[in-house]
Parts: structure tokens; sequence; C-alpha cells
């Protein structure tokens, strides 16, 4: 089945006992046994499972090809289980730009917990390559990455993960899985901050972890997930698989407003500089071609005139909301060297802006106005 027809269908049916179409979360934290002392319908506590998580897990599961999904509080309750499912003296190789919620905690949380990890520039193989030590045990990569959107090759980091007898997982968030198939493309895992396209109306946070297979690092993960309690509520669950129905649609029309933004940027005197893959110019471009079916919604640029110059454009415009984060039905803009603080390799002349829905004349012609002058 397409992914169109999954987003809709995958996880949801009728309810039996009411024929009601939409469906409900329900809120029970428990469930009844029955005279015997068996659970009829499966649940039991709803830490350990629940209708709407059921639902949603089966949904995201369909929708990245895998077999199993783990659904979290948020996309870093997610990674954190991804890290804590290894062990004390393993290591880990992940982005030197990874997201900077993913560094904090590896370099906060998980090094005094015994995970070692290097940052290492993904796009370049052999560099990954040459970071690989008899203990690593998982690559972490996140493509397109933040905020340059630099794309990493997942088939081949896969080849390299599996040659050492390490996992791929991939922080596919910016790319959702209507842009990127990871696990297709090799990948073990593929991990989702649901807060962004998935829930889609900034209005929800979650995440998630799909697995191709129910291997052992998976089942720790669902272990980390049941017992060490990281669990979205029922609500959260129900947003998100009402938001998903239709994530295809608004994922391309969001990527084709961020294509023509990118154009008029590319093209505007006062911006030097455009990173988006689906310019060509792009340095990912040839490789976000051959493993995306479209470029995505994000993208950063870089003006003439420094940090106040890019404080100032990000200060005119009208439309575009200045907040951090991601994937809404509304488009963002942020200074990222001032939400990543003082160890920030983002260069400070530097806007991301998440592309939403608005009509894209629109758009462009905010941009236009904060640019002149
Ligand atoms: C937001 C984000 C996360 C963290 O997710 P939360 O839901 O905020 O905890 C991880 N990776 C990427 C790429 C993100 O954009």
């Amino acid at each position: 089945m397409k992914l169109e027809t999954l987003a809709i269908h995958a996880g949801r049916a009728p309810d039996l006992a009411t024929g009601a179409v939409a469906p409900s979360p329900i809120l029970s934290t428990t469930f009844a046994r029955d005279a015997q002392g068996d659970y009829p319908h499966g649940h039991i506590y709803s830490r350990s499972s629940n209708p709407a998580r059921a639902a949603l897990e089966s949904l995201l599961a369909a929708l990245d090809g895998g077999t199993a999904a783990a659904a979290f509080a948020s996309g870093s309750a997610a990674s954190m289980a991804v890290f804590q499912a290894l062990a004390p003296g393993d290591h880990v190789i992940a982005p030197d730009d990874v997201y900077h919620g993913t560094r904090t905690q590896l370099r906060e949380l998980l090094a005094r917990w015994g995970l070692s990890h290097s940052l290492v520039d993904l796009t370049d193989l052999d560099a990954v390559r040459a970071a690989i030590t008899p203990a690593t045990k998982l690559i972490w990569a996140e493509t397109p990455s933040n905020p340059l959107l630099k794309i990493s090759d997942i088939t081949g980091l896969a080849e390299l993960a599996h040659a050492s007898g390490a996992q791929l997982v991939v922080d596919s968030t910016f790319a959702t899985p209507v842009l990127q198939q990871p696990l297709a493309l090799g990948a073990d895992m593929v991990m989702h901050s649901t807060t962004k396209y998935l829930g889609g109306h900034s209005d929800v946070l979650g995440g998630a972890v799909i697995a191709r297979e129910p291997d052992a690092l998976f089942a720790r993960i669902r272990d980390l997930q049941t017992k060490g309690g990281s669990v979205p509520a029922p609500f959260d669950c129900w947003l998100l698989q009402r938001s998903i129905g239709t994530l295809p649609l608004r994922v391309r029309a969001q990527t084709a407003n961020a294509q023509a933004i990118a154009e008029f940027l590319a093209a505007h005197p006062q911006v030097s500089a455009v990173h988006y893959p689906g310019l060509s110019t792009h340095a990912g471009h040839a490789l976000a071609s051959r493993q995306m079916t479209g470029y995505g919604a994000m993208l950063s640029f870089q003006v003439h005139g420094g940090r106040d110059a890019a404080l100032a454009v990000a200060g005119k415009v009208q439309l575009y909301t200045r907040a951090t984060s991601l994937g809404g039905i509304e488009s963002l803009i942020e200074h990222r060297a001032s939400v990543e603080g003082p160890h920030t390799s983002t260069p400070q002349d530097l806007l991301r802006m998440s592309v939403g829905l608005e009509h894209v004349d629109d758009l462009v012609d905010d941009l236009r106005q904060a640019l002149a002058g």
C-alpha cells in the first residue's frame, strides 16, 4: 500500500463496540481482567500498553516499513532510550552537527554513564570508517542535518556499521517517512521527533523509534519505554494519529513552498548562502536526489553583514514567527546560533526557517521586505 493510504488506514478501524469511525483516546490507566483472570483485550496497565499508543505504534511502523515501533513522550526520550539500550563501555559515532539536544545527551548524560562517543562529519564515509573502534556499537545519523541540511549516505553508513558489527540508527525527523525511508536504505532503526512534522501543528510533544527487526537492541528499547516509563499520554497519541492522516499532503506542500523560497533567496543580493538540498548548488543535492523523494521544508540561509544583519532580518519579518522548533503548519524563523549557545559552530549570520503551509507568495513577499534596505 502507498504511504497516503497507510497514513489514514494503518492502525485504524471503526470501533467494534460503538461503530465510531473516528478513533477516540481511551484514557483509562488500567484494564479489567475477565472471570478467569485473563486480559481479553491485551492491555493491563497503560504504561505497558494502551489502545491509543498501540494504534499509533502500528501506524508509525507501517509508515517507515518497520516491524515494530516504540512511541515516547518526546524525541529526546526516544534518543535517550536508544543510547541507554547500549551498555556502558560501548562507543557511539554521531554527526559533528548532530541536533544539539542529542549532543547534550551524549556529552552530559551518557558520558557519565560510561557511553563514549565521537562526533564525526558523517558526510565523509572515510572519516566514519576511521572513527570506528572495536567498541563501536552504534552509528547515529541525522539526515538532512541541522542547520546546514547536510546529507549523509544512509546505505554507505549502514554498510560501514554492519561490517563492524554495529547498527545504524537514523534521526529522520527533518525528512519524515514521506521523503525518506531509512530502513529500506539499510538502516536498522529510525528515530523521529514526532513533535515536528508528524504532529505538524506545534501542539504535541512526542518521539518514536521504529525498528526493521524486533532484535535485541529494540527489545531493550521497549523495556526502557515501558519500565523506564517515558511514555506519551493516550491523548497525545491520539493527536498524533489524527495529524498523520494529512502528513503526506502537508509535507509535500511545505516542500514545494521551501523550494520556491530557497530559489528566491539564492537570487537575492543580500543573501550570501542558502542551505537547501533542493538547490543544485547544495553539496548534498545529488545524494538527496537518490535517497529522498523530496528535499523537505527546512532551509537555512546566511546574510551579508554578520550577526546583526541576520538578527535585523529576523526582527523585520511579519509572517514568520520568531521561534524554535519546526514542522508545523506555520512558518518559523530562528537565529540558530543564539539558541545553541556559546559553544555553537553555527555561523552567526545564519537564519534557519521551517517553511509552513501559508501561500508561498506571501512568504516570499515577507522575506523580500525584511531583506530590503
Ligand atoms: C526536535 C528534535 C529532536 C528532539 O525532539 P524533542 O521532541 O524536542 O525532544 C531530535 N532530533 C531532531 C532532528 C529534532 O529536530
